[in-house]
């Protein structure tokens, strides 16, 4: 289908300077637009990059802008790529490809601002910019060149031009000896070149180039799907159990949505073996995944296996089936969207719900992880305070962003990731059972994108079909229902009531167990860096600790009588009653405080889903079905 239209768009630019013989602005016409990309010393980690641009004849020539991404997408947090570009160069006219050495005239450069170099075309038609862009981070949003591989995310290297980026472009990847290029978008073997219809699919193609990738491909329906592997780190013969269940995984998902839109999809994994870097970023024909652990190792083989059952879902959901605000997208700005619980949350999931489908989990490994989202969204003191809509607008706070000013974010947020999750399995359990099993989750994503992608005619240049707003989503998932379903949106997506639970669940047959952590809150947490002294790392809100005017930092010498350690806390605290009132005595800044604290009533709870032996038959096959798909 991409390539399709590829074709077609070629062939309508050809025809362009024919039917437009008036002078334009230059942003009007497309430019003829090359990048080159080099790596000849690997160990410096930095790319090369050159941009050549030609314009028509019949366009006046005034400046060129050549922006960096503040951002890229599938991560909200600003970024600021242009920190990491150095020696940008523009010269007058194109070197021919029999001599790529030539010498052309150096053009003026203005730094226009933090992310933005001007050009003047000096009244000529074609420049060459250059510049180098320093990357050392195997991620799904950074990129890395170093003496083992390059690992490139397009939007953190490549800059675009402005006004310019629906126009056609094409990559040439200049790799060192031995070394090959793969990506989502490979149409033969030894591949070189790319033409792609704009730029936003050029870098929706994150690129592997190292000489010791291995490939294994599988078919589900007529599709083929590589799977790349790099590993750092030990295999133990897991890799082809690893491909066998990732086939698992795509046939779960395409039997749920229908086949997908691509002829071919590539699976892009690194195992780094190095503890520390692990990312996931779904793009149109392919993942790159990255997990901190070596492939011989079962909790790593699983934390693969998470992330390829949620990237794939990607496919349909959020690439496809969008928000509105989710492309084409302005990079001088962060996006907002109040859909990212949907893009993101509901992923999540259906990520964890397709490793039961397809047979990979059992179903107490679901029960387990549906629990444990519960509890982290639950116990969040942010929940009381930010919405699924509020925290899907705070994603550039959120979402991996770098902090350097101190936040309350802790108390203050929550993510969409499990708060969408946890009201994807809510939702999709009451229509269930309200409707007798006509109705579920599975049947309005699918008719979303049937709405929203397959049926609605193109609104921009960049994919198929239009982005739905949120109230989209909530009147298809009535009409599925059948039913009006506005208030679950009111109470639980757009205010922080807490979901109905245990009548979601008891839908299915399913016990939802809530119990008390500590029989008592204070409401603090302790600094693990310090062994025997207590001192205060957070102070929960709204709690006892709070309202005493404790505050982090603190050292507590005394509470009621006995010296606090990060060990005791607990066993402490349990010889109190709720209502009980202590003496408590700090330590802040040097100085000795005293104060008193109410003990107050239970904050932190641990959840539970468990079977229920006394199900209805009604409540069984419902959960048969939800469990399998079928
Ligand atoms: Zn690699
Ligand atoms: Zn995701």
């Amino acid at each position: 289908m991409i390539r399709l239209r590829l074709i077609t768009r070629l062939v309508l630019l050809s025809l362009l300077p024919a039917v437009l013989s008036f002078v334009v602005a230059a942003q009007e016409q497309p430019l003829r637009i090359n990048y080159r990309l080099a790596m000849s010393h690997p160990s410096s980690h930095l790319f090369e990059v050159t941009i050549e641009v030609e314009m028509p004849q019949n366009v006046q020539p005034g400046s060129l802008d050549f922006q960096m991404a503040k951002w890229s997408p599938g991560r909200y947090a600003v970024f600021d790529f242009a920190k990491n570009v150095q020696e940008f160069r523009a010269r007058g006219g194109i070197c021919p490809r029999v001599n790529m050495t030539c010498t052309l005239p150096d053009f003026p450069v203005t730094r226009v601002d933090d992310q933005t170099w001007r050009v003047p075309m000096m009244n000529t038609h074609s420049a060459t910019i250059s510049y180098k862009v320093y990357g050392n981070d195997l991620s799904g949003t950074f990129s890395q060149l170093d003496a083992r591989h390059a690992n490139y995310n397009g939007g953190s290297i490549f800059m675009y031009v402005v006004n310019h980026k629906p126009d056609p472009v094409r990559l040439e990847i200049d790799a060192p000896k031995n070394w090959r290029i793969v990506n989502g978008r490979m149409d033969k073997p030894g591949q070189r070149e790319w033409q792609f219809p704009n730029w936003d699919v050029m870098i929706d193609t994150p690129t592997e180039i190292a000489p010791d990738w291995t490939e294994d491909v599988f078919q589900v329906d007529g599709k083929t799907y590589h799977v790349i592997v790099h590993s750092f780190g030990n295999e133990g013969g897991k890799r082809p159990a690893l491909v066998r269940d990732i086939e698992k995984i795509v046939r779960a998902e395409v039997s749920m949505w229908g086949p997908p839109e691509f002829d071919e999809y590539t699976f892009l994994l690194h195992f780094t073996d190095d503890g520390k870097s692990g990312d996931g970023m779904e793009h149109l024909t392919s993942t790159q995944i990255i997990e901190s652990g070596a492939l011989a190792e079962a909790e790593t083989y699983q934390g693969a296996l998470d992330s390829v059952s949620h990237e794939f879902f990607h496919v349909w959901n959020v690439k496809r089936l969008r928000p509105i605000e989710l492309g084409p997208w302005d990079f001088t700005r962060p996006a907002n969207t109040r859909g990212l619980w949907i893009a993101e949350g509901i992923t999540n999931y259906y990520g964890h719900l397709m490793l039961r489908r397809s047979g990979i989990w059992n179903d107490k490994q679901l029960y387990e992880t549906l629990a444990k989202q519960i509890t982290e969204v639950d116990n969040a003191p942010g929940s009381r305070l930010m919405s699924a809509e509020e925290s899907s607008l705070s994603a550039p706070f959120i979402d991996d962003a770098p902090h350097s000013q101190e936040t309350n974010l802790d108390n203050t947020s929550i993510s969409y990731y499990p708060k969408g999750e946890i009201l994807g399995v809510v939702l999709d359990l009451l229509m269930r059972g309200r409707t007798h099993g006509k109705a579920s989750l599975d049947e309005v994503m699918r008719r979303m994108y049937d709405e929203f992608y397959l049926k609605s005619p193109n609104a921009t240049y960049y994919l198929r079909g239009r982005g739905y707003r949120n109230e989209d989503f909530a009147r298809v998932t009535s009409e599925v229902a059948g039913m009006d379903l506005g208030d679950f949106f009111k109470r639980y997506v757009r205010d922080v009531e807490t979901p109905p639970y245990e009548e979601a669940f008891a839908q299915v047959g399913l016990r939802f167990v809530r119990e008390p952590r500590s029989p008592v809150t204070v409401g603090i947490t302790a600094d693990e860096s310090e062994k025997t002294n207590f001192k205060i790392a957070a102070v929960r809100l709204n709690s006892p600790a709070a309202d005493a005017g404790l505050q982090e930092d603190d050292v507590i010498t005394s509470f009621g009588g006995t010296r606090l350690n990060p060990a005791n806390l607990l066993k402490t605290v349990g010889r109190y009653k709720p209502g009980d009132r202590v003496a408590v005595v700090i330590s802040r800044g040097g100085k000795i405080m005293r104060m008193n604290l109410t003990v107050g009533q239970p904050l932190l709870f641990n959840y539970r889903i468990e079977e229920m032996a006394n199900a209805s038959v009604e409540a069984r096959a419902l959960r048969r079905a939800w469990l399998s798909g079928k």
